[in-house]
């Protein structure tokens, strides 16, 4: 995602510790005393400006959420967004998601959301995929058994590398869908990039993939 870089955004996150959370390893294990109502744990990896994550906090009171984005200039959008909404079932997290389990203890999270996320299309870039068998792993240690994974993508170089990934890391593939926005899926809430991919007429691919029970060592 281009931004202009924002000298100000980390300082403006700090001005909102109750949003941003600033030490995120000390709640780990802990994050439903942040919240005011104990309620399953959805996270998403790479949250942009925030749009999906703010509307879905919106439409599910009764689930917690947690977007997570490596950089502040983008963050701090997403941050303007829930102080408009003053949402309290939403926090941020400015992180790089290769460091989920300082910050999430084992089954900690119910089900991880992967929008749009970068494509790397170069081979020598897969390990950056977050959809690489690395980045499952990580995923895996932080969900209870049988936590899914949602992901949507207008790329399908990456949306057909991730369905591999998914099936050869042994996760069960649901709900397919190679073009969502003629499926009929209902309540689906759109983000940043699928309104600006899907207005120049690229069609949008999810699927959602399922832990098997039992599989952690
Ligand atoms: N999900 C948003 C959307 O659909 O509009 C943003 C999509 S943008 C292409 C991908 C975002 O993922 C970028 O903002 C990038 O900074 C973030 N990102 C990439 N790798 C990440 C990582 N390892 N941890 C956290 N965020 C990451």
């Amino acid at each position: 995602m281009r931004m202009r870089n924002k000298p100000w955004a980390k300082e403006k996150m700090m001005e909102y510790p109750q949003y941003v959370i600033q030490n995120p390893e000390e709640h780990r294990g802990k994050w439903k005393e942040l919240f005011e109502k104990e309620a399953p744990l959805h996270i998403e990896i790479g949250t942009g400006k925030g749009r999906f994550i703010t509307e879905m906090a919106k439409a599910h009171p009764d689930t917690n959420f947690i977007g997570i984005e490596l950089s502040d200039n983008v963050l701090v959008s997403a941050l303007d967004r829930l102080i408009e909404a003053e949402v309290p079932n939403l926090k941020l997290l400015n992180v790089n998601a290769k460091n989920l389990p300082q910050y999430f203890e084992e089954g900690e999270v119910d089900r991880i959301y992967l929008n749009f996320s970068d494509p790397w299309p170069k081979t020598r870039h897969e390990k950056r995929r977050l959809t690489y068998k690395d980045f499952l792993a990580l995923y895996e240690s932080i969900l209870k058994p049988n936590g899914e994974i949602h992901f949507k993508t207008d790329n399908q170089g990456l949306f057909e590398y991730s369905l591999v990934s998914f099936s050869h890391y042994g996760l069960l593939l649901n709900y397919v869908s190679l073009d969502l926005h003629n499926s009929g899926m209902e309540g689906n809430i759109m983000t940043e990039y699928e309104e600006k991919f899907s207005n120049k007429g690229n069609r949008i691919y999810r699927c959602e993939a399922q832990f098997p029970d039992g599989q952690r060592a």
